[in-house]
């Protein structure tokens, strides 16, 4: 990171001395509460949070599902803010800022080797320490990603998802990819959708959810609807469900020599029973899981306007509506087709 100069205020923000912020006490046990500021150590920057999208990680933390987590602890990993404070060189107040999420221990081999994601300290900021459901997040200068001035917070709060995305797609060889097809069309599907419209023009994308309401968007996002009956045998499928339904769809689908890439995260139960088929049809299985500290490629597609809020956001909420929204399981009603949204302070 380049040392920036001070530069004037973009965002005006209110002082504030008590921190209103999500806590999950236990699983379904939410509420919002007043906490103290914490203090600005050296080296540290005080965000203005003010955007955060929901994903199905927070709505497993919520319900105690997701197992790598101690309670209580404030959920929020795709985190947008404003600068507010810093006691580092690298930002300044006022400065737009994303949350990079991924926490690593820094010195292993995998580490060095620029795969924190294989780190065994690997962890998420929002799931096993305090994230970005808070009026405002205190952390190290280094978790920082800048936010390009012309790219509004509304779009980017996206970045997370769209590193995710980019990672997805990177595994892909682009060489003659004639079919995809994409199992899951919530929030990261559309995104997919809406990326490999520029990414591979040439490549028909299929989509397939078992809930109509977000597949109607997905085709609308110009993806082809895909059924086991009649569809061409794909070069590659995306499963963003990680289930065993999506694993069996996803080998019925593929052709002989294709290539399958799981971004879902399995269940520890699921039973993945289509190893002959794959073995037979000769096909490549990639694991995709989290991500690398680099998300140029991401920034890059988002100032270029490929991932916009208004193709993948379905809902905004206040802090206050987060916990009857996560205690209710409102994400599963049909028409949040999308990603949720928690405005913590609007803009400007
Ligand atoms: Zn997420
Ligand atoms: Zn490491």
């Amino acid at each position: 990171m380049a040392q920036r100069a001070q530069r004037p205020n973009r965002y005006k923000i209110k002082e504030a001395c008590s921190v209103k912020a999500v806590v999950i006490k236990g699983a379904g046990d939410i509420a919002v509460v007043d906490g103290d500021q914490q203090a600005l150590q050296e080296g540290q920057v005080r965000v203005a949070v003010q955007r955060v999208g929901l994903c199905g990680t927070d709505f497993s933390l919520a319900q105690g599902q997701l197992g790598l987590n101690t309670f209580p602890v404030t959920p929020g990993h795709e985190v947008v803010g404003v600068v507010r404070e810093s006691r580092s060189p690298h930002w300044a107040e006022g400065d737009p800022v994303a949350l990079d999420p991924l926490l690593n221990c820094g010195s292993c081999e995998a580490c060095r080797s620029g795969h924190p994601q294989w780190c065994n300290q690997v962890g998420v900021i929002g799931v096993v320490q305090e994230g970005g459901l808070q009026e405002e997040l205190v952390l190290g200068a280094q978790h920082w990603v800048r936010i390009p001035d012309a790219v509004s917070l509304r779009d980017a709060v996206l970045l997370e998802p769209t590193h995710v995305v980019s990672t997805v797609l990177s595994t892909v060889n682009w060489e003659s990819i004639g079919d995809l097809l994409i199992l899951g069309t919530g929030a990261l599907g559309l995104l997919l959708i809406r990326v490999l419209t520029y990414l591979a023009p040439h490549t028909t994308v299929w989509a397939y959810d078992p809930v109509p309401e977000r597949l109607d968007r997905a085709v609308q996002a110009s993806a082809r609807r895909w059924s086991p009956q009649g569809a061409p045998a794909v070069d590659v499928v995306i499963d963003g469900v990680g289930a065993a339904a999506s694993a069996d769809m996803a080998a019925q689908a593929i052709r002989p020599g294709g290539h399958i890439v799981v971004y879902g995260v399995p269940k520890p139960d699921t039973a993945v029973t289509t190893a002959a088929l794959l073995f037979r049809k000769n096909v490549q299985v990639t694991y995709s899981r989290l991500y690398s500290h680099d998300f140029s490629q991401a920034v890059a597609w988002i100032e270029s306007g490929w991932v916009q809020a208004s193709a993948v956001v379905s809902d905004e909420l206040t802090l206050d509506q987060v916990p009857p929204f996560l205690r209710e399981k409102r994400w599963l009603l049909p028409q949040r087709w999308g990603k949720a949204v928690v405005v913590v302070r609007e803009e400007g």
